[in-house]
Formats: C-alpha cells, sequence, structure tokens
C-alpha cells in the first residue's frame, strides 16, 4: 500500500503497539528485536536493506519505531549550538556537480575573507552567545601552505575560548597537499592550533562509482575513510555526514551507516551523524540530467529514522540539517528519530546558493519554539554534547526547583536545576546538565 504524503506528515500519532501489528512480519520482527535490545548491530544484512527498501505501512512502522527508539535511548531533548559558519572563501577549483556555492576566482561575486575578517567574525559571534565557529570554504588554487593553521591561529587569538569545528576531510587532503606534510603530522600540527573538532563533511556517498558523478576530483572513499580515522587516532572528533536524494539507492545509505558504525567501534569519534538532503534547483548535477530532483517527504523520514535504527548503540545524535529543510519538515525528522537541530549558523551559504530556502539563520529562541511546538525540551549544547542547558523560556531565572512546563497538548516535568555548575559557555542562564544526567529526561 503506498502512502500518501498527507498521511506521513501525520505520525507519530499512533504508537508502536498500535502501528506493529500492521507491518509485515520480516519488518515487525527486525524493529522489535532492536527496540527491545536497544542496538542495531542485532539486525542481520538482509533485515538493515528491507528497513532501507521499505514502504507502505512497513514504513510507517520505522518511523514511529525510530522514535520510540530516540525516545528510550536519548530522552525528550532536543539539542541545538549556538554558533556561527563562516565560509571563508566561495573560490573554488574542484568542481562538484551539487555544487552551486562555489566560483571561479575572476567572477564579480567570489570572495575571499582576510584572516583579519576571521577574527572580527568570531569575536562578533562570541559577544551574541556563540560557542563554536564552523569554519569551511571552497579550495582556491595557490592558498598559502599553512593558511588553514594560520585561520585558526586568527580566531583563537581573537576569542580563545572559541570551540573551532572546520575544515572538511577534502581541505584536509588538500593542506596535506599543500605542506607536504604527512596526514597524521598535518592532524596534529591544527589540533595544537586550535581546531576541536571536524565536519565529517565531503563524505557525500561513500562509494566511488557515485562519488565519480558528483565529482571527478573530490577525495576517494578510502581518502575520506583515511582523514577522519587518523583525525579520530589525534584526538580530534568529527561529525559523520550522509548526501541523499540524488542518485544514489537505500543501499548506498546501509552501507554508509555500516561503515560508521565501524569507525565508531574502532575509533569512537563521531559525535553525530547527520544527513544532507539534496538541495537540486541550481545545480549542474540536476540541469544535466544526472540525479532526480531532491528527496521526497519519504525519503526526507526514512533516512532519520533509518539512521537512529540501525545506529543504535553506535552513535546516539542524530541531527535535522535544518537549512536544507523547511520549518515542518525538520520537525517531522525530529519526529522519526532526530534529536538535534545543529547549529544557528547565523551567516549560511552553501544550500541557499543551491536552491534552499529556509534561511540563513534560525535564532536560539526561534529552535526553543519549534521544539516546544512538538512537545520536546529545548536544550543548548556544546558542540561535544558533553554539556547541556535546558532552555524553557518558563526555567529562566528559576533554577533551583523543579518546573512544570506546559509544552502543546502534553506536559513535561523538568527537574530543572539539579546542577549549577557553570556550562563553561558564557551565558548563563538556563539549567544545566551533564551528560550523565541527560538520560534522567527521557
Ligand atoms: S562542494 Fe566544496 S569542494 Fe566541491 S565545488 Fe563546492 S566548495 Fe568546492
Amino acid at each position: 500500500m503506498a502512502w500518501q504524503a498527507s498521511e506521513l506528515e501525520q505520525f507519530p500519532a499512533p504508537t508502536w503497539d498500535e502501528i506493529a501489528p500492521q507491518a509485515s512480519a520480516p519488518i515487525r520482527s527486525a524493529l522489535e528485536r532492536v527496540l527491545e535490545k536497544q542496538e542495531g548491530a542485532r539486525l542481520t544484512e538482509e533485515e538493515r536493506y528491507g528497513l532501507a527498501n521499505c514502504n507502505g505501512a512497513d514504513l510507517f512502522a520505522l518511523l514511529v519505531a525510530a522514535d520510540t527508539l530516540r525516545r528510550d535511548l536519548v530522552g525528550n531533548i532536543v539539542s541545538y549550538v549556538v554558533n556561527r559558519n563562516i565560509n571563508f572563501t566561495n573560490i573554488c577549483f574542484v568542481g562538484c556537480k551539487f555544487c552551486a556555492f562555489s566560483r571561479g576566482p575572476r567572477e564579480a561575486d567570489s570572495y575571499f575573507h582576510s584572516l583579519e575578517d576571521m577574527g572580527r567574525k568570531a569575536k562578533e559571534a562570541w559577544e551574541v552567545g556563540a560557542t563554536e565557529v564552523c569554519i569551511q570554504g571552497g579550495l582556491p588554487h595557490g592558498l598559502p601552505p599553512f593558511y588553514y593553521r594560520d585561520i585558526l591561529r586568527a580566531v583563537k587569538n581573537a576569542v580563545p575560548a572559541m570551540h573551532i569545528h572546520a575544515f572538511s576531510p577534502m581541505e584536509i587532503v588538500y593542506g596535506v597537499e599543500l605542506t607536504g606534510m604527512t596526514l597524521g603530522d598535518y592532524l596534529t600540527m591544527l589540533r595544537d592550533n586550535g581546531l576541536d573538532t571536524l565536519p565529517g563533511t565531503a563524505a557525500e556517498i561513500l562509494d566511488d562509482e557515485v562519488r565519480h558523478v558528483l565529482s571527478r576530483n573530490k577525495l576517494s572513499s578510502a581518502q575520506w575513510q583515511e582523514v577522519i580515522r587518523t583525525a579520530h587516532a589525534c584526538g580530534i572528533p568529527s561529525t559523520s555526514t550522509l548526501m541523499y536524494g540524488h542518485r544514489e539507492t537505500p543501499d548506498h545509505w546501509v552501507r554508509q551507516l555500516s561503515l560508521f558504525r565501524q569507525i565508531q567501534t574502532e575509533t569512537g569519534g563521531f559525535t553525530e551523524f547527520v544527513p544532507l538532503g539534496f538541495v537540486h534547483q541550481n545545480t549542474l548535477l540536476f540541469q544535466q540530467g544526472l540525479a532526480r530532483t531532491g528527496p521526497t517527504l519519504a525519503e526526507h523520514l526514512k533516512i532519520h529514522a533509518l539512521a537512529r535504527i540501525l545506529l543504535a548503540g553506535s552513535i546516539h545524535n542524530i541531527q535535522v540539517s535544518w537549512v536544507k529543510l523547511n520549518r515542518k519538515l525538520s520537525q517531522l525528522c525530529l519526529q522519526a528519530g532526530a534529536n538535534d537541530y545543529g547549529g544557528t549558523l547565523m551567516e549560511e551559504n552553501i544550500s541557499r546558493e543551491a536552491g534552499a530556502t529556509a534561511g540563513e539563520y534560525t535564532s536560539p529562541e526561534d529552535f526553543q519554539a519549534l521544539i516546544l511546538e512538538i512537545g520536546r525540551i529545548p536544550a543548548e549544547r556544546n558542540t561535544k554534547y558533553s554539556r547541556m542547558k535546558i532552555k524553557l523560556p518558563q526555567v529562566e531565572g528559576r533554577a533551583s526547583s523543579p518546573v512544570q512546563a506546559h509544552v502543546g497538548a502534553g506536559a513535561l516535568t523538568c527537574p530543572a536545576g539539579r546542577s549549577s555548575a557553570d556550562a563553561g559557555g558564557h551565558n548563563s542562564s538556563g539549567a544545566v546538565i551533564e551528560r550523565a544526567q541527560i538520560a534522567e529526561f527521557a
């Protein structure tokens, strides 16, 4: 049976017990085992592919199971980080066909921010409450060999306490090429100059046949894995990502999520998984007929749910990329297994250039409202998810007693103020909780 988009928008009205009898026997059995053991590794290979390719009532069951598992594993908090996105240049020679952001050096709207600009932007962000800068850019020919290191120095000189989440594995490979250093030495140098975490971007689909169509010049799947494993070994955690909705199939999703599980078992270095929907409008990939028109609603929901199920027991945080989704869709994905809203960003260029319309900035207050609308608890986190600060409007100024917060149709009890330790950030409002306490909010 094919389900209509309007029906998908209604979930997760049913509970698992209500929806389970409607699912086929193999899908029901697979999901029940994961729900019981809270461990995606219990699935057979056949079951993983079966879940990725399911439709109709089985898809509905997958979404409800993922939401149930999310609640069991990470509770009702939806976290976000206050950050500023800085794309320091849009000049790039790589030529990815899915990218509408890059420019040639002589194009009228190409730009390159100076090191002084980077320091100033970081300072501005800190002054309005950001705890992280996320820095990525194009790859211009002739970049000074140690430029990535110099960006780190400029930011840390301006704001020593700012967390720097920077440089895609593609930029790391370029930096290695420019300096002639080994990968391990290069990453160690960046870490010692202030690189705190690495975005696991440039992964797209880690299958060289697909990658060759998306971008002939991009790093290979093996290179991406080598950068990530080496970064983790150097003590630099990273995110993990997957771009969906172009020319890949659900089988690619399964293989990539399984690979991330394997890397996580080896290194423990992934902080989160972020599915990135392909924004097709202004891209060569779409215009040349090499990709479909971005993900369907069912695909958006399925990838978030599948990630929650397959990564259970391995990667705990599933993030929605709000810049690639609209307001309603990002809320729906948070009800299909996701638990994190990502960053406020302040200036977001890459998705906007490709045709996304979700905007450049979501304020912390907007995040809080969106999270409260779906009956969950907003919390500002740090980049590594080791500290969270509950951000219920009712909590402000009342951090020493339990608070009953009425959220949507239901009511959530938030034992705010059980820890008064400062988060180490500079915005002291709200109640702070440590990682070990987060499960108590389930
Ligand atoms: S995705 Fe990155 S590497 Fe590829 S063309 Fe765009 S800016 Fe360059």
